[in-house]
């Protein structure tokens, strides 16, 4: 292989190259991570959002608790005062009675209404461990998915360091005049920048070159022309 044919080597590198850094910048291990995310995220503002009912059920159950937990305090001092023979008169054993009875029917009401909160509660909580166990999965997900995006893209990156270092390589087998005119136009002419010439074809050019075109390269002295045609550089 000619040192000037090796331009076809350090173009072909850099086709695979730009191929590596598009496949690097779109990973699909990157897009399943941000869908894996994504749903995290959802997740955690719908746990956020239905907590809140949750917790206000709870915070009115410890409440109740509470009042009910005093008035039976209360009630069973009464119920003490009642049998502990300071009070004497009748009238006020009866009006001691009444509070007693009424005591213990508010407790038995706070008793119903705090049942019936926990009954309220329950689905609420059942609902929210199935989104947590639906969180942790999706967690997980998103921990494998960082792991296959990091492979991913260290294989990638691996494979391209490769490239650039054969490239690197080739590069310096080729004059450095030639190189400048190819590294000049590739930005315009991209994947073949550099082309053959086949029979009196210029490989770039869809049609046949013109004859009066192909006989001035073909007499030019081997090396690298430009195409008039699609201003290719043609090896030839
Ligand atoms: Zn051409």
């Amino acid at each position: 292989m000619t040192d000037l044919a090796m331009l076809l080597t350090v173009q072909e590198l850099d086709n695979t190259a730009g191929a590596l850094r598009h496949r690097l910048a779109t990973l699909p291990e990157r897009r399943a991570l941000a869908d894996a995310q994504a749903t995290v995220s959802r997740l955690d503002a719908e746990l956020t959002e239905r907590d809140g009912p949750r917790r206000q059920l709870e915070r009115e159950q410890r409440r109740l608790e509470d009042e009910a937990g005093s008035v039976r305090d209360k009630a069973d001092a009464e119920d003490r005062r009642l049998y502990s023979g300071s009070v004497k008169a009748l009238r006020e054993l009866q009006a001691i009675q009444e509070e007693i009875t009424s005591l213990r029917k508010r407790a038995a009401q706070l008793d119903e209404r705090i049942l019936e909160l926990m009954m309220e509660i329950e689905p609420l909580a059942d609902a929210l461990s199935g989104l947590r166990a639906q969180r942790e999965e999706a967690e997980g997900v998103a921990v494998r998915a960082t792991v296959a995006l990091a492979e991913a893209e260290a294989a990638t990156l691996a494979e391209l360091q490769r490239v650039e270092a054969e490239r690197s390589a080739s590069a310096a087998a080729v004059p450095p005049e030639a190189l400048a005119r190819y590294e000049q136009l590739r930005p315009d002419l991209n994947p073949s920048t550099v082309v053959r010439l086949v029979g009196s074809r210029c490989e770039g050019c869809p049609l046949q070159m013109p004859s009066v075109e192909a006989d001035r390269i073909k007499h030019l002295p081997a090396g690298l022309a430009d195409c008039d045609e699609c201003g290719r550089l043609v090896l030839h």
